[in-house]
């Protein structure tokens, strides 16, 4: 009864908010063929407040932009101005949200479960956190722990999945939605948190897995970003933290840890979207995540952070080209699950390091695990897709991609 109390009071916030209208938005796809053109957009990125959704840092690889109608003509001008050509990749942004809110209320008007909540579907942070209080008071292998709050007050919630508390395993850490706008992201931790739970027991597999580590995942790492991508701006991407002195809120979570913290591939500008923040862990929510990590980094085996979209498995490091000395170790274990999440769907999937593979990123949780805690199984996963919708994945692809995952999971798990 609770639950649906809370569910009611999170849509009718929905329906009064004020919502950015994205309509005539577009999403457009450039594939820079020199070093000079990489550096160009990275140095855009960084000193403007244009939204890129993905950027390359090497040659023939996609990157896609967020334009709207009014900066479209000046945008396409600078590429060009470049020796940049662009494709318009999606059309309207405002017709794919409309298409995603509509793929989410089917689902629910078709849910008639048992279960606190449809973990095929997009939820909002309440319905989340209720869902994992209920899962706290049912299931004995589950526990949640309160990490600290967020800018404007909400709780950041781990979850702990252990068959025996005292025995202190190896543990298998994941934060989720550190980014607002990677739906996909909260959606595929819950509906991990629900397979390992309902599988304990019964499947062998997870069984032997829940047996051999404690399994913790923070869903929602930035409570208010995804809140606020809810009700107010669906293309969201930082947490709502006010910037003194500017008009622009927020801070990139992903750019806020010490690990190469100010450098390339964030920025000092409030109204960029990679705006690393004041300092290193300057934000509640990154000194949360810190906390936890920092707790349990004699026992983390893996820490994962879960982002879309790219379709990538990424290690350290972000921050610089350099590799890690463990790569090797590294390739390996990312191998085992790329494998496995090929072999689920044939969704394709490339992996190696972020500096190499995609962009270089300071101040990223990754690095940050890797280099200041010692866990050498560090990485991030892009999850689907590779920008067909981009952040705006139907429901009805959740089951899908996070089975992929999970597959991906449990092989690279079974590697290390
Ligand atoms: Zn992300």
């Amino acid at each position: 009864m609770k639950i649906h109390v809370q569910i009611f009071c999170a849509l009718f916030s929905l329906a009064i908010a004020t919502k950015v209208d994205y309509s005539g938005h577009m999403v457009i796809r450039v594939v820079p063929q020199t070093e000079e053109q990489v550096k160009f957009l990275s140095t855009l990125e960084s000193s403007s407040s244009i939204d890129f959704w993905t950027r390359s840092v090497a040659a023939n690889r996609f990157t896609d932009i967020h334009v709207t109608p009014e900066s479209y003509n000046r945008i396409a001008r600078a590429l060009l101005e470049n020796g940049m050509n662009h494709k318009i990749h999606i059309a309207n942004l405002g017709e794919l949200e409309k298409e995603e809110q509509q793929s989410i209320a089917l689902r629910r008007a078709l849910f008639s479960n048992n279960k606190a909540i449809d973990v095929e579907n997009y939820h909002t942070y309440e319905e989340i956190m209720a869902y994992l209080a209920d899962l706290a008071s049912t299931n004995p292998l589950v526990s949640t722990l309160v990490a600290g709050t967020s800018v404007e007050g909400r709780e950041i919630v781990q979850a702990t999945i252990s068959s025996d508390r005292s025995a202190n395993k190896p543990i298998a850490w994941f934060d989720c939605n550190i980014h607002a706008r990677e739906w996909i992201t909260a959606a595929t931790c819950v509906w991990i948190i629900d397979t390992i739970t309902t599988g304990y027991g019964t499947d062998a597999e997870i069984t032997a897995l829940v047996d051999q580590y404690d399994w913790k995942f923070v869903p929602v790492a930035n409570p208010d970003g995804y809140v606020y991508s809810w009700t107010n701006d669906r293309m969201w991407r930082k947490n709502r933290a006010i910037n003194i002195g500017a008009s622009c809120v927020g801070v990139d979570l992903n750019r806020n840890f010490p690990s190469g913290f100010g450098g390339e591939g964030s920025s000092n500008l409030a109204c960029s979207e990679t705006h690393h923040g004041v300092s290193a862990l300057s934000e509640p929510e990154s000194q949360a995540l810190q906390a936890l990590i920092a707790a349990d980094s004699a026992r983390v085996k893996s820490a994962i952070s879960m982002h879309s979209y790219s379709q990538l498995w990424l290690s350290s490091y972000s921050y610089k080209t350099a590799l890690p000395v463990e790569y090797p170790e590294m390739l390996n274990a990312m191998k085992a699950g790329v494998d496995a999440i090929v072999a689920t769907y044939g969704t394709p999937y490339e992996y190696g390091s972020t500096g190499t593979v995609l962009y270089i990123a300071s101040g990223t949780t990754t690095d940050h695990y890797y280099e200041n805690e010692g866990i050498v199984h560090s990485y991030t996963i892009e999850l689907r897709d590779q920008g067909r919708y981009g952040f705006q994945l139907p429901a009805s692809l959740i089951v899908p991609t996070a089975t992929e995952t999970w597959n991906g999971i449990k092989a690279y798990m079974n590697a290390i």
